[in-house]
C-alpha cells in the first residue's frame, strides 16, 4: 500500500526529520513487518538516513554538500538549479527502512530526512508499505 506525506519548507535547503511521520503511518497502517521504502518524486529534493540526535549533523550535511556542489557556477541547465539536481542524485531519491513489531529499525542515532535543495516548496514523499497483519 503506498502512503504519501506532505512536507512543506520555508527554507531554500534544508533537512527535515521525517522520522516521526514515517512512524506514524506505520503505526496508522498496522503493518508489523517487511520493509519500508521512501520514494521522493522530485528531481531536486532527496531521501536520507543519518544522525537526528545532534541537529548541527544535518546542517554540516548541507553545509558540505554546499562545498561539493555550490550553487553559483557556471552549469548549462537554464533554470538556474543544477546545483540542487546534482545534489539530489548524489543523496539519492529513496531510502528502505525495516520494520519489526511495527516499529522502525532504525539504529540508535539514526533518524529519516527529507533532503529540500531547491525550497521552499511542498514536496511528497512517497511510502510503500506491506500490507497490515
Ligand atoms: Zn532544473
Amino acid at each position: 500500500m503506498i502512503a504519501t506525506l506532505e512536507i512543506a519548507t520555508s527554507e531554500h535547503s534544508v533537512l527535515v526529520d521525517i522520522t516521526d511521520l514515517v512512524a506514524d503511518k506505520v503505526r496508522e497502517r498496522g503493518v508489523q513487518s517487511g520493509v519500508c521504502t521512501l520514494y521522493v518524486p522530485h528531481t531536486t529534493a532527496a531521501v536520507t538516513i543519518n544522525e537526528g540526535a545532534d541537529p548541527t549533523v544535518a546542517e554540516d550535511l548541507l553545509a558540505g554538500l554546499e562545498r561539493l556542489v555550490p550553487w553559483n557556477h557556471p552549469y548549462r541547465h537554464r533554470e538556474g538549479n543544477s546545483a540542487a539536481h546534482i545534489k539530489a542524485t548524489l543523496v539519492g531519491s529513496s531510502v528502505q527502512v525495516p520494520i519489526d513489531g511495527g516499529r522502525l529499525l532504525l539504529g540508535t542515532w539514526q533518524r529519516i530526512f527529507f533532503c529540500e535543495f531547491d525550497g521552499p516548496r511542498t514536496r511528497k514523499v512517497r511510502l510503500h508499505l506491506p500490507t497490515g497483519a
